[in-house]
């Protein structure tokens, strides 16, 4: 099923003071296809969400559902006839019950046989099956989540919505249990909307990904063109390690630079006026170690990050930089280093 949003947006309060909590989102989530909707906290995420399952009503716009209205301001169908399943933060397992009987919970209505085999495909496909007869207690944090999964799937869900489905487990456990539920999800043939405020989460999960700000929808694209050609000043800095530096076009062709002069193509300059002061989006993986550069900069800060480190460093200009390096390679506050842009895809923004 595929998932149409029309400019809409969600109030709470009277009217004559509400407060938007989702104003003017519009996006395509095509059959089959996976979207994650990252932000900081407060922006909405939930509250569209909510709209989409049919708990939430909308003050404009429409939901449409594989061609069928089911949300508008005047009315909206009941959450239980749109085929929306949802998984939650806290998975909310039945304590007292076991994996296969929380899995078949929302089941009674099959005859006994197919509720049983229906138990077993999704504790198969969530690669629990051998713990059907478990307690809840007697399962990891991620193992509980997986059967959450298995509880939502199990009813053949058109659409199943996830909110921060994984932000009771640990960092490490998140980035990895996101990973398997995609392939779950793929298998399932489940078209899924996932919100999170974890960005690795959501590249690891998601095949479009939206950007939410204070209500607003800012991009809604693939990981790639998100990380690479961000649309607006606020993905550019949520999504990865980046700075944004003052640069100014000199001629169509030169761009001056903290970093020196940047030889452009027509195309780069297009649409910006010679002589105009501009922002450059400067990702940390973008900024190498050069010995043959004369670009000097001081290291003012090392972030360890496992097998990479995030170094700040500080421009002759003043200006700071990000450069992401091995971690094997020695970086010290105060040293000085020569480094050179490498820039993959060159990203402007009108000041
Ligand atoms: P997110 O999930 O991105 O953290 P939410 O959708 O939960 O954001 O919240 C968006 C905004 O709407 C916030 O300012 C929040 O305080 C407000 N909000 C959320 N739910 C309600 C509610 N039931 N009543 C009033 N305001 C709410
Ligand atoms: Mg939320």
């Amino acid at each position: 099923m595929s998932l149409q949003l029309e400019n809409i947006a969600v109030e709470y309060g009277k009217a004559s003071h509400a407060h938007r909590a989702v104003d003017g989102v519009s996006l395509h989530l095509p059959t089959g296809e996976i979207g994650a909707l990252i932000g900081p906290s407060g922006c909405g995420k939930s509250s569209l969400l909510r709209a989409v399952a049919g708990l939430q009503a909308i003050a404009q716009g429409q939901i449409v559902s594989s061609g069928q209205t089911i949300s508008t301001p005047e009315g909206m169908t009941p959450p239980e006839v749109r085929g929306v399943g949802m998984v939650f933060q806290d998975y909310a397992l039945f304590p007292h019950m076991s994996i296969a009987r929380n899995v078949g919970f929302g089941l009674a209505h099959l005859p006994r046989a197919e509720r049983q085999a229906r138990i077993g495909e999704v504790l198969q496909l969530v690669g629990l099956a051998d713990l059907a007869g478990r307690m809840p207690h007697e399962l990891s944090g991620g193992q509980q989540q997986r059967v959450a999964l298995a509880r939502a799937l199990a009813r053949k869900p058109s659409v199943l919505l996830l909110d921060e489905p994984f932000s009771s487990l640990d960092a490490a456990m998140r980035e990895k249990l996101a990973q398997e539920v995609r392939v779950i999800l793929k298998a399932a043939g489940c078209t899924a909307l996932v919100v999170t405020h974890d960005q690795d989460e959501a590249f690891a999960i998601a095949d479009r990904i939206g950007v939410m700000q204070a209500g607003h929808l800012e991009q809604w694209d693939s990981p790639y063109q998100l990380y690479h050609q961000p649309a607006t000043r606020f993905v550019a800095e949520f999504v990865g390690d980046a700075v944004l530096l003052p640069v100014q076009l000199q001629t169509p062709r030169v761009l001056q630079t903290p970093l020196g002069e940047l030889a452009l193509t027509p195309e780069q300059s297009a649409g910006h006026a010679p002589g105009a002061a501009l922002q450059l989006l400067l990702r940390a993986d973008e900024l190498v170690l050069d010995a043959a550069s004369p670009l000097q900069a001081t290291i003012t800060q090392v972030q360890f990050r496992g097998s990479l480190q995030l170094c700040t460093l500080q421009l002759p200009t003043g200006h700071a930089v990000l450069l992401q390096s091995s971690s094997a390679i020695a970086m010290r506050v105060g040293q000085s280093v020569t480094i050179a842009a490498r820039l993959n895809s060159l990203v402007l923004f009108s000041s």
